[in-house]
């Protein structure tokens, strides 16, 4: 049912969720070619000695990891990064062979036991944890060496040691027998801001501790420190990697990185009207009767609500397109469903289909415009659409 004349492939929310494909009430919409423009758009921006590590954390911030990781990687991405073990399993399972990071912390046997049987990468992060990883691979007789990457903190205040240590903590992993250092990097807590101090003050402690690194004549692998925003703000940021998430889904981490470089938004959010009509003045509208109609109004349901990851907290205070309208979001959102003000198009049929997120003739309406709505950040907006939408792949 889907007005697309574009191949339609089902992603893995597909898989995980076959028969909510089949209700047809709302869905996301996963554009392809502009992941694939979005990455070679990165690429460009990147002189030849530097990779792109693609960002698949979180399903690919809500994109499907598995249809994501496949288009990146043909894209001109060749590291792909994950948060968790699952989430490096998910991608193995589908028979991806790129080397996978995992960049949150791991510590438990069963996590380094998936960790070799999967060929994934672990991020160090303590001189416990990694002689945890060196005596679990002698207990288990690892014949190779396992890579990893060590993992420390310039200024975010997150994982690993502090850059004053990081030099000690690298010359202890090199000395540990079955594992080999594929790379050393940090992570950047404020490179989305206009004002670069706090992130020249961590590029800055990055260089001392790698210049005492090199000082030890340990050889220097892949360093790596830039996120989106330092991708676009610096090529002297970029090192051997950068780690891209939110600009290959074709979004900014802010508007002052708007000019460095064209990206398309990759997802859509779509939904269908499942009932039109008309309610009297005075009637009041949804849980709590937060709207009243001033005047007779048509009114449509749509079949979207909270469950599927649109914030209750946007109540009336969205649009979605319809036939390039913009149309008014009235009363209270609830768990499945919402309803709109659809007074200007009296024709309006069951069965239509509405974006909220995405780009309907001229309308367009971005993630964003929800974040700046919520006060939050458009990372946390893509993240929290559930599995119950089915995440369609047009390509
Ligand atoms: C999530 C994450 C990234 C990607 O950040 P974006 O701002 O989405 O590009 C990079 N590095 C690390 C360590 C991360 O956790």
């Amino acid at each position: 049912m889907l007005s697309h004349e574009q191949t339609l492939s089902l992603t893995s929310g597909w898989q995980r969720n076959t028969y909510a494909w089949l209700s047809q009430r709302a869905w996301i919409e996963i554009d392809l070619a502009a992941l694939s423009y979005n990455v070679q758009q990165i690429v460009k921006l990147l002189s030849s000695r530097t990779q792109l590590m693609a960002v698949v954390k979180a399903d690919a911030y809500g994109h499907g990891a598995v249809t994501v990781a496949q288009t990146v990687l043909h894209s001109g991405a060749s590291w792909l990064g994950v948060a968790t073990v699952p989430e490096g399993i998910e991608l193995r399972e589908a028979g991806i062979k790129a080397p996978i990071l995992i960049l949150g912390a791991t510590h438990t046997l069963e996590q380094i036991h998936a960790i070799v049987q999967w060929k994934l990468q672990p991020t160090l992060i303590s001189p416990k944890q990694a002689l945890l990883f060196s005596d679990t691979l002698k207990a288990i007789d690892y014949h190779s060496h396992l890579h990893v990457h060590v993992k420390f903190d310039t200024g975010m205040s997150r994982l690993g040691p502090s850059w004053r240590e990081a030099a000690e903590f690298v010359q202890l992993v090199q000395g540990l027998p079955n594992l080999r250092i594929a790379s050393i990097y940090s992570h950047l807590a404020t490179a989305e801001n206009s004002d670069q101090t706090v992130m020249r003050q961590q590029q800055q402690r990055f260089e001392t501790a790698i210049a005492q690194i090199s000082a030890m004549k340990i050889e220097p692998p892949l360093l790596h420190l830039a996120n989106s925003a330092a991708t676009l703000t610096d090529d002297a940021l970029h090192y051997d990697m950068v780690r891209v998430g939110l600009a290959v889904y074709g979004l900014y981490p802010d508007v002052h990185l708007c000019s460095r470089i064209d990206l398309k938004p990759v997802l859509q959010v779509k939904a269908r009207v499942t009932q039109v009509k008309s309610i009297a003045k005075g009637s009041g509208v949804s849980y709590g009767h937060q709207f009243v109609a001033e005047r007779e109004l048509h009114l449509a349901v749509v079949g979207i609500g909270y469950a599927d990851g649109v914030p209750r907290h946007l109540s009336q205070k969205i649009q979605v397109l319809i036939r390039g309208q913009r149309i008014p979001q009235i009363g209270a959102i609830t768990m499945d469903q919402m309803m709109l003000d659809v007074s200007t198009i009296p024709d309006l049929q069951e069965g239509e289909v509405v974006t909220l997120i995405g780009q309907d003739e001229g309308e367009k309406i971005s993630a964003e415009d929800w974040a700046n709505q919520l006060n939050t950040i458009s990372w946390e907006i893509l993240c929290g659409f559930k599995h119950r939408l089915p995440r369609v792949a047009l390509m």
